[in-house]
């Protein structure tokens, strides 16, 4: 094959389209002796003039070289293949929380050059890639990627733009082309049917003929996958920006169920959840002016819809809002652990749910410690949301929206509160004692 070298800048591409952590670390490396690239998404997005999310950065440094240069500030990860994950705390000018900068956390991903020799060994007996900790050259590398798009180098210190599989080609006519035999490369990792699916609709790509024809074939393949790859993969379509139309792309598809659970149940088996599909709606919406989305908030409104209906009838049947909440997540933590959420987010999304109650009735002595909660945003998100399928009182809900105005009057908020919860309960006593008296 042979290996074209392109000056960047006939292509559009110029360093202040890349994040200057990312310059940061290629420069490190170089200054080393090492390559620095950047390669995959990054550079992809920014030739088909879009705006990259992350910067992957490749190299010829082993992980631990890599460690050595970027120390505390570095970590390895990863089992099948080890990346070295550079960390920057990077101040947010934008974001001003109760006064205080937001710090966050950024991470550069560096990959050594991978073998295009997949050792028999590291094979399952299905064929499958277990072990991948074969390091090559940049060549070798470029053909152990999925797509040609994805298999492009840039060296920002050079401005030039290196392609061994006509990746540049492919960009200019819009087409996403496996690399290799496509035959081999699903049944090596069948995740890349869901990959090219995802990267065909999110960029306006077509997919190459041969490189779709497998697909029936071998897309069986993924419901062998862990669930917690399977986790990520369902993360990055809903954080897509067309993640509706990744969904409908993969019903096309007619992906087998069990491959995303959660998509299954609200999507593909019944007919769909009109709920999250408003949140998903919202997301990619959001996504066209910001990246700024929370996968917390996406999940606690995915999968309110089941979580609202128990909640509803455990409260009709006498239980107190926040047990029959509590009891509602418990009878669906296993099918929330079966989709491979993680802790982290599972106790967070609980947290979001819990603030519903707080919201729907607001206790005057804790709505001001309510609004401080870490997780209020993403909590008054969902309650917005839940007004606008008319799940909560409206007059609530109208008096939060005064609450949370800037220059409000807290202190006659609070007093037009007591009245209103006053009212309120009144009306779920007499509720609860006609309830009573119809079953006596
Ligand atoms: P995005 O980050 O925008 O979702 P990406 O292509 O950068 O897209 P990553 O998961 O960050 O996706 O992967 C970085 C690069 O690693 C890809 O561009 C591709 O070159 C390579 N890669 C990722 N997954 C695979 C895979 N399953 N098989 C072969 N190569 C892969
Ligand atoms: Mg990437």
């Amino acid at each position: 094959m042979t290996k074209k070298i392109i000056a960047a800048s006939s292509l559009g591409v110029s360093n202040t389209k890349i994040s200057h952590d990312a310059l940061f670390v290629i420069e490190q490396l170089q200054k080393n002796n090492y390559d620095g690239y950047i390669v995959g998404g990054g550079i992809r997005d920014i030739l088909l003039g879009k705006t990259p999310k992350d910067f992957d950065v490749v190299t010829n440094a082993k992980p631990e070289a890599v460690r050595k240069i970027f120390r505390r500030n570095s970590v390895i990860i990863g089992r099948r293949f080890k990346i070295v994950h550079v960390l920057f705390d990077n101040i947010n000018p934008e974001k001003i929380i109760n006064n205080r900068p937001i710090i966050e956390r950024h991470i550069i991903e560096i990959s050594t050059y991978r073998s295009s020799k997949v050792h028999k060994h590291n094979l399952n007996e299905h064929g499958k890639i277990v072990e991948d900790n074969n390091y090559g050259t940049q060549e070798e590398d470029a053909f152990r990627r999925d797509f040609t798009i994805n298999s492009l180098f840039y060296d920002p210190i050079k401005e030039i733009i290196i392609d061994y599989t006509h990746g540049i080609e492919d960009v200019k006519n819009k087409t996403l082309r496996i690399i290799g035999d496509p035959k081999e490369r699903y049944t090596e990792d069948p995740v890349r049917i869901l990959r090219a699916i995802r990267l065909a609709v999110k960029l306006g790509l077509q997919i190459e003929k041969k490189s779709a024809a497998p697909f029936a074939k071998f897309k069986q393949l993924l419901c062998n996958e862990n669930k917690w790859r399977m986790y990520e993969e369902m993360l990055k379509i809903c954080l897509s920006g067309e993640s509706l139309k990744c969904i409908n792309a993969l019903r096309e598809i007619r992906l087998p169920y069990k491959v995303f659970p959660l998509f299954d149940k609200l999507f593909f088996k019944h007919e769909a959840d009109a709920f999250a599909l408003k949140i998903l709606e919202k997301t990619d919406n959001r996504l066209k002016e910001t990246n700024d989305v929370s996968i917390i908030f996406i999940f606690s409104g995915l999968l309110w819809s089941m979580v609202e209906e128990d909640y509803s009838n455990n409260y009709k049947n006498g239980m107190t809002k926040y047990n029959a909440l509590i009891a509602s997540i418990e009878q669906h933590a296993a099918f929330i652990n079966l989709l491979g959420v993680t802790k982290n987010i599972f106790y967070a999304v609980k947290d979001v749910w819990t603030l519903q109650i707080k919201l729907e009735i607001p206790q005057p002595k804790n709505v001001a410690k309510t609004v401080l909660d870490s997780r209020f945003r993403q909590a008054w998100h969902l309650y917005t949301m839940r007004h606008e399928f008319q799940q909560v009182d409206t007059n609530i809900f109208t008096w939060w929206n005064k609450y949370l105005q800037e220059n409000s009057n807290k202190q006659i908020l609070l007093e037009e509160l007591e009245s209103l919860i006053g009212n309120q309960l009144a009306l779920m006593q007499y509720k609860k004692r006609k309830k009573k008296k119809k079953q006596s």
